[in-house]
């Protein structure tokens, strides 16, 4: 048994392709009716924020969106300075801090609008708000029962000066099912919500109910802001679009080993070589954004072929089988990418771990290089 120690200075690198970023979001740009908004919550999906915002701004994107405050304050000290929507704070959030960064934010309850009005009141300005309806997700926004309370509310905040309100927005949850019946539901609560918001003397001029499912497959969804995350990245929950995923993971092959048949490989001895075989060892786990529930059925690419992941993944490394193969310390294995070259997807992997693709792009973990290419 011949065991090779690791001496490579490549190290596991995530590369983002900008230009698939600029390729996506013109695809959206072409497609929407009114503005588009880059939403780069969860650091650009994995993709990093900045970049992200600012190639989506520069092909077609006008707005940025993000949940916390906390992301929109990181946006503005890169100097961004597009309209940027935060849509989900605790009631005691830094709406001060909002204010005078010029943040717009989503008000989901009136616990939500007596707080912005309290420092709306309190600057001597009125803050931009989108009031946030729960079209059916049972999740963040107000419960329709609440809704005309809210609008009221907010109607009398906007007279006071304490607010302007410039959005109703709500969120659809079976977008990526083009066509199931909880969509005209949900299309028909939120008309229903601008309704009850313009009987209360409101005129939002943003109205937005789509992200990425909707805006590429239900054009009554589209009203006149369109929430694209995941198509920005090239991924479409809809699976309607050929889009260009832009994240990439490698890592170099830092042990080589030949192993007898009957030899086990990692925790448990979960898979047994049935013959002789070379194991290519790559330092990267669940700690970097490997699914350890991927275990016994992923692929990477090494050496121009796939190979199966073998034995359970650990939180550093994993092991390769490559048969009969050889193959030298320092080369690169792609662990997915855009599947050009014979490479898994993200998608098989989210296929291999029972997840979806947005959960493997946000999971690579901070160990992981980052590589932007422009
Ligand atoms: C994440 C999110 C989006 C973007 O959704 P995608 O499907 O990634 O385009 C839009 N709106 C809200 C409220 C979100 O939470």
């Amino acid at each position: 048994m011949t065991v090779l120690a690791a001496r490579s200075h490549a190290r596991p690198t995530v590369h983002v392709d900008l230009a698939a970023v600029a390729a996506n979001t013109r695809v959206f740009a072409a497609l929407v009716p009114g503005a588009l908004m880059a939403v780069v919550k969860a650091d650009g999906f994995g993709h990093g924020a900045e970049a992200v915002a600012r190639t989506a701004l520069a092909n077609g994107a006008s707005w940025l969106g993000v949940t916390s405050l906390d992301e929109a304050f990181a946006l503005r000290e890169t100097g961004l300075r597009a309209p940027v929507l935060s849509w989900l704070n605790p009631v005691d959030a830094d709406f001060d801090a909002a204010i005078l960064a010029g943040i717009d934010v989503a008000v989901p309850s009136e616990a939500h609008l007596r707080a912005v009005v309290a420092a709306g009141l309190g600057a001597h300005a009125a803050v931009r708000v989108h009031l946030h309806l729960d079209v059916g997700m049972s999740r963040d926004g107000a419960p329709p029962a609440q809704w005309d309370q809210l609008c009221l509310a907010a109607a009398a905040a906007q007279r006071a000066g304490a607010v302007q309100v410039v959005g109703v927005m709500g969120h659809l949850g079976h977008a990526d099912v083009p066509g199931h019946p909880a969509n005209a539901t949900s299309r028909s609560v939120f008309g229903w919500g601008l309704g009850v918001a313009r009987s209360v003397g409101l005129r939002p001029p943003l109205r937005h109910l789509a992200a990425t499912a909707a805006t590429l497959t239900d054009r009554a969804a589209h009203h006149n802001l369109s929430r694209v995350g995941a198509g920005l990245i090239g991924i479409d929950p809809s699976r309607s679009t050929r889009l260009s995923p832009a994240l990439s993971l490698s890592a170099p092959v830092v042990g080589v080993r030949r192993v007898p048949a009957g030899a086990t490989v990692g925790y448990g001895g979960a898979w047994q070589a049935e013959r002789e075989s070379t194991l290519a060892l790559l330092p990267l786990g669940y700690a970097d954004g490997v699914p350890r529930a991927a275990s016994g059925r992923a692929e990477v690419l090494l050496r121009g072929r796939r190979r199966l992941v073998v034995g359970l993944v650990s939180m550093d490394q994993v092991v390769v089988d490559l048969g009969d193969d050889h193959v030298e310390l320092g080369e690169v294995a792609t662990i997915f990418g855009p599947g050009h070259q014979g490479e898994p997807t993200a998608a098989e992997w989210a296929l291999w771990a029972g997840t979806i693709e947005h959960e493997i792009v946000t999971g690579i973990g901070p160990r992981v290089i980052r590589s932007v290419v422009r």
